[in-house]
């Protein structure tokens, strides 16, 4: 059938072949509907969809905003057989409303508060380098993004120090050089609500280890959405610093005592999208993979993947798998053909 495609700014050209490959490979044609904060990418891909002979009308792109606008008309319409989504959790309680008309499937990759757990038994220089990684990649701007590291209480002090002095040393440089890790975010606006996240951690009672504010550079990048990465600790599992998705390059600390606890503590959001363990215990790391609430969860890694494996979320973090095989049960349907040869 036909099938709507919206998806956000923060990997744009990724997320959306992602979900056009196989749409198309099940037969299906596409409306694809980019983040209005990045076009470019999808219209380029629509070009040279164009160019390599794809008929017209199969693959297709509408530009607009979200609601009220081509994002909201597309999941509205009665022409359109499916909807697969990737942004906000929100946004996508809102598109299952509209897909309710029709009774339309959907497939969703929503937002995520991942948890790093740091055991006493691990590779402490690849925690520390992976967890470096994992919350500042990308200004943070990764629904992957770890968010809250738990480190058990022998390492506690020797991780965050560590963590946070590689955070206040990570490279500001320009935006085209690629040696550059410390990007300015997507937006001013995006800014301002990373900025408000850093103001609340300070309320809640947070203590800042690292960064905490906007840099100054005396050049034209103090025109660049730029914020510090930013190490927090000393708040609680219910403070909202905690619990809500914030999208930017910045990730609270605290300590735990056993297992079960870390489990415990990294399941204490709506989310569940992924996780990642840093032990040598390849007993713990089953466990993990069976007692966390993730779709994903990595051990002694960040960020690997093999396109084949399912990708997506639990809980407030989507609904489906792509990838693979995965990918196919959503982009086509199974009919039971049954044939009486009497
Ligand atoms: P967003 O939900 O604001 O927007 C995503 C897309 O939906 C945009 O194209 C937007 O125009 C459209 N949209 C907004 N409102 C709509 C509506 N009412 N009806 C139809 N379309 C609508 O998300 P964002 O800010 O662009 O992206 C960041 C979010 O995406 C974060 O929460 C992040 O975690 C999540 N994300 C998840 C994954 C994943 O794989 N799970 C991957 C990347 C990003």
């Amino acid at each position: 059938g036909v099938v709507a495609v919206i998806v956000p700014w923060n990997l744009p050209l990724l997320l959306l072949t992602w979900k056009v490959a196989p749409a198309l490979a099940c037969g299906n044609a596409v409306i694809v509907k980019p983040s209005e904060e990045t076009p470019a990418s999808a219209t380029l891909l629509a070009e040279v969809m164009a160019a390599a002979g794809v008929p017209d009308g199969v693959f297709n792109l509408v530009h607009g905003f979200g609601p009220d606008s081509a994002g909201e008309f597309l999941t509205r319409h009665s022409g359109v057989d499916a909807i697969t989504f990737t942004g906000e959790s929100s946004t996508g309680s809102t598109i299952m409303r509209a897909a309710a008309d029709g009774v339309r499937p959907v497939s969703f990759e929503l937002g995520g508060k991942n948890a790093g757990l740091v055991f006493a038994d691990a590779d402490l220089d690849a925690a520390v380098a992976g967890s470096v990684r994992s919350s500042f990649t990308n200004g943070g701007q990764v629904c992957l993004c770890t968010e809250r590291v738990y480190v058990q209480r022998p390492v506690f002090e020797e991780f965050t120090a560590r963590l946070a002095e590689r955070a206040a040393g990570l490279p500001f440089g320009w935006p085209a050089d690629e040696a550059t890790v410390n990007m300015p975010l997507i937006s001013h606006q995006h800014r301002d609500k990373v900025l408000g996240y850093y103001d609340l951690a300070r309320r809640e009672g947070a203590q800042v280890l690292a960064g905490g504010g906007v840099p100054a550079f005396g050049d034209a990048r103090d025109g660049g959405a730029y914020v510090q990465p930013t190490v927090f600790a000393g708040l609680g599992a219910d403070a909202r610093t905690n619990r809500e998705e914030i999208f930017g390059p910045v990730v609270h600390v605290a300590p735990f005592d056993d297992e079960d606890e870390a489990f415990a503590l990294a399941n204490g959001t709506e989310y569940g999208l992924a996780a990642a363990v840093w032990t040598r215990d390849v007993g713990r790391a089953h466990r993990a993979g069976m007692r966390l609430d993730a779709g994903i969860v990595w051990v002694n890694t960040w960020f690997l993947r093999d396109l084949r494996t399912p990708f997506g979320g639990v809980k407030a973090s989507g609904i489906g798998r792509e990838g693979g095989v995965h990918s196919l049960g959503f982009y086509s349907e199974l009919t039971n053909v049954c044939v009486d040869l009497t």
